[in-house]
C-alpha cells in the first residue's frame, strides 16, 4: 500500500469519526503492546518469553484458577514478575479514545486488556471483558485492596485482614468471563453507529462472538495481518494502531 492510500484511508476514517456519535472501540490484544505491556499470544508476548523459573509450567496454567488455588505461591510469584503495569503509561491510542469520549463521540471501549491503561488516560466507559489488575479483593469477605499489594506483599501469599487469600479481579483460565462487562458491551454495540476493531487474533473464543451484536453500517478494522473479516470493512488498515490514531483529530 502506498502512502497516498494511507492518507486517503485516514481521511475516510476521520470523516467517519466526525459524523459518528456512538463509537465503540473493541480490541483483542495489542493496544497496550505499544505501551510495552506484553500481550499474551504475539511473538514477543508473555507466552513466548523464555523463563527458567517457570519452565515446568504451561503459561495457561500459571494464569489459571487451578494454579491460584492449588499453588498460590507459584501463581503470585509469576503474577508479581509478569503482570506489573504500574510504571507503564497510556499511549496515543488510549489518549485519543479518552478524548473522543470527552467529546461525546464514544460510547464504549470494550477490551480484553487487563492493564487499566484506559483509566489512566481518564476514560470512563471501559468494559473489561477479562477483568482488571487494577482491582484486588478478598475471595472470602469481599474487602477491596490497593492493587499494588500484589506486587509489594512480603509474605509468600498476600492475605486479607480476615486471614483469607487476596486475588486480582482478572478472569483466569477456567473461569467465566464477567457477565456484567459482557452485557454492557452488547448493549453498547447494539446502539453503536461506528464500530472500530483492532485485533491480532480472531481465534480466541468467546470475546470474538461479541461482533455479531453490531448492527450499524460502518466497520473499521485495524490489524497487522489479514483476517476473514477484512472484506466487511468500510476502511481497512494494516498499519499499527499508533500510526493510525496519531493522525486522527478529535
Ligand atoms: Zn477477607
Amino acid at each position: 500500500m502506498t502512502t497516498f492510500d494511507f492518507q486517503e484511508r485516514i481521511k475516510q476514517f476521520q470523516d467517519l469519526i466526525d459524523t459518528s456519535r456512538r463509537i465503540v472501540f473493541f480490541w483483542w490484544a495489542g493496544v497496550s503492546t505499544e505501551s510495552w505491556v506484553p500481550d499474551f499470544r504475539s511473538k514477543d508476548g508473555l507466552y513466548n518469553q523464555h523463563d527458567v523459573q517457570f519452565e515446568q509450567y504451561q503459561p495457561e496454567y500459571l494464569l489459571s484458577h487451578s494454579c491460584l488455588y492449588d499453588e498460590p505461591k507459584v501463581f503470585f510469584e509469576y503474577y508479581k514478575q509478569k503482570m506489573d503495569c504500574r510504571g507503564i503509561q497510556p499511549n496515543i491510542t488510549h489518549i485519543t479514545l479518552a478524548n473522543l469520549e470527552k467529546s461525546w463521540k464514544l460510547s464504549a471501549v470494550i477490551t480484553q486488556n487487563i492493564d487499566g491503561l484506559h483509566q489512566k488516560a481518564w476514560s470512563k466507559k471501559v468494559f473489561e471483558v477479562h477483568g482488571t489488575t487494577q482491582r484486588v479483593y478478598c475471595d472470602a469477605c469481599g474487602k477491596l485492596y490497593d492493587p499494588d499489594i500484589l506486587f509489594t506483599f512480603t509474605w509468600s501469599i498476600p492475605y486479607c485482614d480476615c486471614g483469607w487469600m487476596l486475588r486480582p479481579d482478572v478472569t483466569l483460565y477456567e473461569e467465566q468471563l464477567p457477565m456484567k462487562a459482557r452485557q454492557e458491551s452488547v448493549l453498547a454495540l447494539r446502539t453503536s453507529d461506528l464500530f472500530i476493531i483492532w485485533w491480532t487474533s480472531l481465534t480466541v473464543y468467546p470475546a470474538n462472538t461479541l461482533i455479531q451484536y453490531y448492527w450499524g453500517e460502518h466497520f473499521v478494522i485495524i490489524n497487522r495481518d489479514s483476517t476473514s473479516q477484512d472484506r466487511f470493512a468500510t476502511v481497512l488498515f494494516h498499519e499499527n494502531l499508533g500510526e493510525v490514531f496519531s493522525k486522527i483529530q478529535v
